[in-house]
Order: structure tokens, then sequence, then C-alpha cells
């Protein structure tokens, strides 16, 4: 029994993976937005569609994430106290 190649069954598995995808239902679009805490400053914020910030955002605006980073590079960069 001559055993298939490995690409001939990866290729069957792409093209079921492709299959399956076609039948699911588009995704829905609507007002997805959810309220986040600011990792910063504290504050919650909306995010997601049509509100600007994305829905992973973990911070209410650019500034309080450039800083909350610059601040977490100073703390780690400082000299440890012996
Ligand atoms: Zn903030």
């Amino acid at each position: 029994m001559a055993e298939a190649p490995i690409a001939y069954t990866l290729m069957r598995i792409a093209n079921m993976l492709e299959e399956i995808l076609r039948r699911l239902p588009p995704p829905k679009e609507g007002p997805l937005q959810i309220e986040v805490e600011c990792a910063h400053c504290g504050n919650f914020f909306k995010a997601g569609a049509g509100t600007g910030r994305r829905i992973d955002a973990s911070f209410c605006c650019d500034e309080h994430r450039v800083r909350y980073h610059s601040l977490k590079r100073s703390e780690a960069g400082r000299p440890r106290e012996i």
C-alpha cells in the first residue's frame, strides 16, 4: 500500500480548511464597542468600531501609550539599589 506523499496530504487539508471557511457565515459587522480601562491613567474609554481606538487598545490615547512604555523603560533601565 503506497502512502500519500506528505505534500499531497497537506494540500488536501488546506483545501478542506478553505472549504470550511467558505461555508462559514461572513463576520458580523456591527457596533462592536467595549469599555476599556486605560493601563496608564485608569480612565475608562470606548474602543472598537467608530471610536478611533482599536478593539484591543489598552490606552485611552497615544500619549498615554507612549508615556506608559517610556516609564516602563526607564524603570527597567534604573540601576538596582543594593
Ligand atoms: Zn489614559
